[in-house]
């Protein structure tokens, strides 16, 4: 199996989420916004696409995919992202 093949669209989601920037309070809105197309990693808390079968952060296998644990969990990384941010342009 190619890694790379089967789930581009997850891997580059995953990339949003993980990297330090406004995108990622939008990709987090989006998320809300349509929890049925994503799941939580029970290992690492990140957003996945639903066709995800491994988490490419920390390997995990299972996940969690019911709508409102996908919400919570975005709206918690999208706050999270709008405070680092506050932080890094105050310094
Ligand atoms: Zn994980």
């Amino acid at each position: 199996m190619k890694k790379a093949d089967r789930f581009p669209g997850a891997a580059s989601f995953y990339v949003n989420m993980q990297n330090p920037s406004q995108h990622r309070a939008e990709t987090a809105a989006k998320i809300a916004a349509l929890p049925q197309n994503y799941k939580v990693c029970e290992g690492c808390d990140s957003i996945v696409g639903k066709a995800t079968s491994i988490c490419p952060n920390c390997h995990s296998f299972r996940f969690d995919s019911a709508p409102e644990t996908v919400v919570s969990q975005a709206v918690l990384l999208g706050n999270r992202e709008q405070r680092s941010v506050t932080a890094e342009d105050l310094g």
